[in-house]
């Protein structure tokens, strides 16, 4: 299926680079174009769109991944005038339900179909294409694109209607926020011990408190080395809309309310574009 991706950032670039390898990639664009051009280095007969538009009129198939809601909203609104009926939109980006909702309206509208797709397991998924995806929206229209999407991802999992992959992926950021405090606090709790850091999460992660991120950030965070991996500004942002559609329903969410300070005081320290193990530095003794 010919395959068209807008955002080649963290997680864009290698699924690009995975669908380039199972020859489906046919364009890409990005907004900072250098970047497009580093991925064409990479990527034999890819074509770098000069706009959005030009994209969509190469594809039946557009994986969009960008930061934030109004980010996704700008991409939508200059996909909108070339969109065809038949061609698919799937946005990988961590957005709002209503936002998705709101744009798979105006997709729908053009006679195009729009599928909210959030992916988990971080720029290490991307890269080994083993993502969890959670899907909202038409399950026909999945079902037409689920080979070209077993790429990228490892579990496709069909939620229910737009803004339901969204609502599902608010569940797993609000988990990550509390085993971000868990294993962070637990941490600098051992530094304080004086116990050899690198032993405890050797001996820990293979018993019942193991955990992809004290696997993946661990030994990084205690060698104060925060690359990203999923910055703290992109997990603020998420957090904010869990906490807004929590509100929504009159829930409180303690381990959210107290993450969202936690990771404001870490971007005005100038820390926002580090990864969220970045929680370390706050903790630790
Ligand atoms: P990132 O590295 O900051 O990349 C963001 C991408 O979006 C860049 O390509 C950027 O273009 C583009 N972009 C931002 N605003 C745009 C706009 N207004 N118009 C067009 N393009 C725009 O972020 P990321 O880590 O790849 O995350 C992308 C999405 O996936 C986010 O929604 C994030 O929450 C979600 N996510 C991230 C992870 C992770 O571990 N990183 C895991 C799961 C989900 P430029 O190059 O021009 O800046």
């Amino acid at each position: 299926m010919k395959t068209g991706i807008i955002g080649l950032g963290a997680m864009g670039f290698p699924i690009a680079m995975n669908l380039h390898q199972a020859g489906h990639l046919v364009c890409a664009w990005n907004r900072t174009h250098a970047t497009a051009e580093t991925l064409a280095a990479h990527c034999d007969n890819l074509e770098i769109a000069s706009n959005p538009a030009a994209l969509a009129a190469r594809c039946e198939l557009i994986l969009i991944s960008v930061s934030a809601d109004a980010d996704l909203r700008q991409v939508i609104d200059a996909l909108l005038p070339a969109l065809t009926p038949g061609t698919i939109i799937v946005d990988t980006s961590t957005v709002s339900s209503a936002t998705v909702r709101d744009v798979a309206h105006q997709v729908v509208a053009q006679g195009a179909q729009f599928l909210d797709a959030p992916v988990s397991g971080g720029v290490e998924g991307a890269k080994n294409a083993a993502l969890a995806m959670m899907v909202g929206g038409d399950a026909t229209a999945l079902e037409k694109i689920r080979t070209t999407l077993q790429v990228i991802a490892q579990r496709i999992v069909h939620m229910g209607p737009s803004g339901s992959g969204q609502a599902t992926k608010a569940v797993n950021q609000i988990m990550a926020a509390g085993i971000n405090q868990a294993v962070t606090e637990a941490l600098a709790f051992a530094q304080a011990m004086q116990l050899p850091l690198d032993k405890v999460i050797e001996v820990v992660s293979s018993g019942a408190a193991g955990n992809w991120f004290l696997n993946h950030r661990g030994p990084s965070m205690v060698r104060d080395s925060y690359a990203p991996g999923f910055k703290v500004a992109l997990h603020h942002k998420d957090l904010a809309i869990c906490k807004r559609m929590a509100d929504d329903v009159g829930m409180s969410l303690p381990v959210v309310e107290m993450t969202l300070m936690h990771y404001e005081k870490l971007i005005e320290t100038g820390y926002g574009d580090e990864d969220i193990s970045a929680l370390f530095r706050l903790k630790k003794p």
